[in-house]
């Protein structure tokens, strides 16, 4: 019995064959879900078109997030081809390189505004429009999120200030939607080589040291993102609501990494 027969979905952020998005669009494609694919650009939109073809002919929709027509226009569209939708998976996020690397001191208002509109307040301003076509369907909404927006991160910077107002968003949304029946979440993912993360300096650096103290000793893999996905927007965790789950190999856990224990 596959976990997601019969739902619709609609996955923001696919670029390519490394983003997070594809990593869960193809997990809970596999469970039989039916899904519509939101990308930014012209550009991108013949790359999502290209790897959709693996998929059961998703609708592609074009929704640049900082757009409040493209995203206004959303909604229509998913109703007239899915009439509902059961959940949503945003994994959207995008700073000024510049303000990736450097002393966070130095972020200009305009670095500051851009990251926190497209990182953090899109997920609000996508779940107020989705919200109505998830009415009566147990609806489930999960975004993706990093460590850095807990915890000081050499370089994540502005990142991680917007990542901190969407882990709180995550719960407000949670509070907000509950009564719906709408339950929000956020997967707090490790380091994994997308083209979002190529954008932040030391990124190498970052994979390998996860790797070496990890309690779990290894790197996150797209599989696992996928998979926590499709937990999340699945009936088997229907009582989960306004959470951080982390699926990092327990890194988060750490209070001092690099010690050696016997020493
Ligand atoms: P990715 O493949 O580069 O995905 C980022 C997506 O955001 C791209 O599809 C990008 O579209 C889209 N985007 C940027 N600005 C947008 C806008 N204004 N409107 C609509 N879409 C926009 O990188 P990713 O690592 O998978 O990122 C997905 C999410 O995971 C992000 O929230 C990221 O912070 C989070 N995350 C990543 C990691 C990691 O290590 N990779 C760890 C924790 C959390 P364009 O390509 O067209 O710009």
């Amino acid at each position: 019995m596959m976990l997601l027969k019969g739902k619709t979905g609609l996955i923001l952020g696919v670029a390519n064959r490394r983003s997070l998005a594809w990593a869960a669009a193809t997990a809970v494609a596999r469970e039989g879900a039916r899904l519509a694919l939101s990308c930014r650009s012209e550009r991108i939109e013949e790359n999502v078109r290209e790897l959709a073809r693996q998929l059961d002919r998703p609708l592609i929709l074009r929704c640049d997030v900082t757009q409040d027509a493209d995203l206004d226009r959303m909604p229509e569209t998913l109703r007239r081809s899915f009439g509902t939708l059961d959940f949503v998976i945003h994994a959207v996020a995008f700073a000024q390189r510049e303000d990736l690397a450097g002393r966070f001191r130095d972020t200009t208002r305009a670095g500051y505004h851009l990251a926190q509109d497209v990182s953090s307040y899109s997920l609000t301003a996508v779940a107020r429009r989705v919200a109505p076509l998830m009415e009566g369907r147990d609806g489930s909404i999960v975004t993706l999120t990093y460590l850095g927006g807990q915890r000081v991160v050499p370089h994540y910077n502005v990142m991680g200030v917007a990542k901190a107002a969407l882990d709180m968003s995550v719960r407000y949304l949670a509070a907000d939607l509950g009564p719906e029946h709408i339950r929000v979440n956020a997967i707090s993912a490790g380091p994994v080589r997308t083209l979002a993360a190529s954008g932040i300096r030391g990124l190498s650096r970052l994979l390998s040291f996860h790797r070496a103290y990890a309690p779990l000793r290894r790197n996150t893999a797209l599989e696992d993102i996928g998979n926590a996905a499709l937990f999340l927007v699945s009936h088997l965790s229907r009582g989960i609501t306004g959470e951080v789950i982390h699926v990092d190999n327990g890194f988060h856990i750490l209070g001092l990494a690099g010690l050696d224990p016997e020493g």
